[in-house]
């Protein structure tokens, strides 16, 4: 008889994005009339900037010709793209990497969940809350014990250290859902406690590319030390619009060392390297064309004028919410997500159907990103300018 992971039975479906959808819905087939704006889901709608397409565009007429048509990529990237990510992502912010400590891959979402393959059940896993779902998830679908640590108003959305141990530790700056950040000192602390312990620190930098003040580090390898304690994730979707071309990459350094259970050292590099070139076949080479051109003058050019609209659209609805309605935010100046105070100690779920019914606004409950989200809300300036404005005026209507 079929055994299956009952630990699928225990985390129930991925309720927040199918419950938005459901209502929302149910809400466009009662009313039809009604023109529903989405600032919800973290998705792109500007298009893929020129020099991306343009790489795609003759990556695609190499794969037609008998000469340079290409088959299974190398399972952890082209040097071309490799070489691309070390030098402008690392070496050019003072990060010395070696190519092979670089895993390309289709994205942060499947490496973030993947990494647990190489980690024991038994690890003590420790998780900001708010966070990305995923963490929880895939460490739920394991079984693993996982202490949650809150990051409010009340601590500046600064974590604090887990009160038992932690193995592992799950970090994501510039956050989603709350937009924050960590300060080089304060990544440090972490950095420092993972040393301590012997823990290891998953960063996610998805958001990498949103950062605009200084002293915000957009790797944690510029911490020293850090390269002996964290994995980092990127991802080309939010950086690129790529969320539907799929690429990102993982940095495993080589000083990344564990033990096992009688005291052998064990690579995590090595670990990944075997789990990859197992599990995984490599990113499209058109992509990686994609990817690597998102490097160039030009392509830097462009994705910076890209970031730029979305980030004026953050001011835009950090602006309204903030300064003219005097609600209570956070993010939207390193991220492209704003995190605000629902009002009247409304619970999330009913300020998304406040603004739903009343105003047609679609954002993002923050209790579906943990415990620690309730009554939090999360916008997203992902959506196009005109919209922007559109559910802003609605929102001043609603809420002055
Ligand atoms: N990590 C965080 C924090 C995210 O918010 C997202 C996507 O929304 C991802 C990872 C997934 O990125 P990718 O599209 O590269 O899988």
């Amino acid at each position: 008889m079929i055994k299956i992971n009952e630990h699928y039975t225990e985390i129930g479906n991925n309720y927040l994005f199918a419950e938005i959808a459901r209502r929302v819905r149910e809400y466009k087939e009662t009313h039809p009339d009604k023109k529903v704006i989405s600032l919800g889901i973290g998705d792109i709608t500007r298009p893929i900037v020129p020099a991306v397409i343009e790489a795609i565009h003759k990556a695609t007429e190499e794969m037609g010709k008998v000469e340079s048509v290409r088959g299974y990529a190398p399972d952890a990237g082209y040097d071309f793209l490799i070489h691309a990510i070390v030098k402008n992502d690392f070496t050019d912010r003072g990060i010395q990497l070696n190519p092979d400590e670089v895993f390309v891959s289709d994205g942060a979402k499947s490496d973030t969940g993947n990494i647990g393959d190489i980690l024991d059940r038994n690890n003590r896993v420790a998780i900001t809350d708010p966070a990305y779902p995923v963490y929880v998830d895939t460490n739920k679908m394991t079984g693993r014990q996982i202490e949650l640590l809150p990051c409010t108003p009340d601590n500046h959305f600064v974590p604090t250290f887990p009160k038992k141990t932690a193995d592992v530790i799950y970090l994501c700056y510039p956050n989603n859902p709350t937009g924050t950040v960590l300060t080089k000192e304060q990544l440090k602390k972490w950095v420092d406690y993972a040393l301590e312990h012997q823990s290891l620190i998953l960063f996610d930098a998805a958001y990498e590319a949103f950062i605009s003040q200084p002293d915000i580090p957009h790797s944690i390898y510029e911490i020293d030390g850090a390269k002996k304690c964290a994995i980092e994730f990127r991802s080309f979707s939010k950086t690129a619009g790529f969320t539907g071309m799929r690429a990102g990459y993982t940095v495993v350094p080589k000083e990344l060392i564990a033990k096992t259970s009688k005291g052998e050292i064990v690579s995590l590099n090595a670990l990944w390297k075997r789990r990859q070139s197992t599990k995984f076949n490599g990113t499209a080479y058109i992509v990686q064309r994609g990817a690597e051109a998102v490097y160039s003058s030009e392509g830097q050019k462009q994705i910076k004028e890209t970031i730029a609209y979305y980030m004026e659209n953050a001011r835009i609805i950090q602006n309204a919410l903030h300064d003219e309605l005097g609600r209570t935010t956070f993010g939207g100046v390193n991220a492209p997500y704003i995190w605000v105070k629902t009002p009247d100690n409304m619970s999330s779920w009913e300020f998304f159907d406040l603004l739903l019914n009343k105003i047609q606004i679609v954002g993002t409950p923050g209790s579906g990103f943990g415990k620690a989200g309730e009554g939090f809300f999360r916008f997203t300036a992902f959506g196009n300018r005109e919209n922007t404005r559109e559910a802003i005026e609605r929102m001043k209507k609603l809420m002055n």
